[in-house]
């Protein structure tokens, strides 16, 4: 025990996993107690989070309004100044993990339950534990331990609602000594099962919009439901290729390996109405400007491979401003 924890304390994760073994003491342990919500549920703190999400539903309006569900954790949080009565275990087991070298963190996923609404004047109170440490793992990242904490939210005896938030506490891994002279190579986008279909499209050169099959509404980027009715069956429309420069930003700062500044980064309005991302080619940065016309097309980067490629070349859809528009701008 007593040398895996010397070199865990060196910064340094060694083959066996004692440091796991002492981490997972910590399931089921308190990170706080007794919480209290610093606000009673009230209808600013609604009012607010609704204009922020666009959320118009009138049942969180008026004298028997509720809260939105996924505000849930919000009546919990302690703001700037933090809450009182922290159980000690929680700071414990970050203390563990950061003297291992496993200095960084990063949020991974959170989940809810909620039991029954919160309604306007309801007192709210947590408890939070530890519910589990995962086993050592290594990810892009680097290597280290999923934490995930369950708080239980409620009102009197009542349970609420849950919110399991998951955090990945790890080393970070050491950077790949490129051999000089490499040019650094474009991120590759992060393919998941919510927006897989969109890079199938791109592989074969199409640009494909979702489009709700319940209201007709399009949507990008795409999203496993539709925002306008919360439908979650969809089908795809190919972009007309046709578009124009919604907004745009120039790139001076910070650098980024793979790209030489300043460029610009364009919000193209596309012609069936919806936004995406993307660089604009044609001309130079200073000649992109808000309402000139481009037109979609897909270009190949990094076509040398090299170790550790998935895949082919990337491809990426770009927007080319309109020949006879060069002349006008500027
Ligand atoms: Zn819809």
């Amino acid at each position: 025990m007593r040398g895996g924890l010397e070199a865990a304390a060196k910064g340094e994760l060694g083959a066996s996993d004692e440091l796991g073994a002492r981490l997972k003491a910590y399931e089921g342990r308190s990170a706080s107690v007794a919480g209290k919500g610093k606000d009673l549920v009230n209808e600013p703190m609604i009012r607010h989070w609704c204009e922020a999400m666009g959320d118009t539903d009138p049942a969180y309006t008026g004298p028997d309004a509720i809260a939105p569900p996924t505000m849930l954790q919000a009546w919990t949080m302690g703001g700037l100044s933090g809450h009182t009565g922290r159980a000690g275990a929680h700071d414990e087991l970050f203390d563990l993990l950061d003297e291992a070298g496993c200095t960084s963190v990063v949020a991974t996923d959170c989940e809810q339950e909620y039991l029954r609404p919160l309604r306007l004047g309801d007192e709210v109170g947590f408890d939070t534990v530890i519910e589990s440490v995962s086993d050592r793992k290594t990810t892009k990242l680097g290597t280290g331990y999923f934490v995930t904490t369950r708080t239980d939210v409620r009102v009197g005896q009542d349970l609420v609602g849950t919110h399991r938030f998951r955090i990945l506490k790890y080393a970070p891994a050491r950077q790949k000594q490129e051999p000089k002279g490499t040019r650094a190579r474009r991120p590759r986008p992060v393919v998941n099962r919510d927006n897989a279909g969109f890079w199938e499209g791109v592989e074969r050169h199409q640009l494909l919009i979702q489009r709700c099959t319940d209201c007709g509404t399009f949507r990008h980027p795409w999203l496993p439901g539709c925002n306008a009715c919360g439908g979650l069956d969809w089908d795809t429309v190919e972009a007309s290729g046709e578009g124009t420069v919604y907004s745009y930003v120039v790139m001076h700062h910070p650098p980024f390996p793979a790209f030489d500044p300043p460029y610009a980064v364009g919000l193209i309005e596309l012609a069936e109405g919806v936004r995406i991302v993307s660089n604009v080619v044609g001309v130079p940065y200073d000649k992109v400007r808000i309402g000139l016309p481009v037109r979609l097309e897909f270009r190949r980067y990094d076509d040398e491979p090299q170790e550790g490629d998935e895949g082919g070349p990337l491809v990426l859809p770009v927007f080319r401003v309109l020949e006879d528009q060069v002349g006008e701008v500027g």
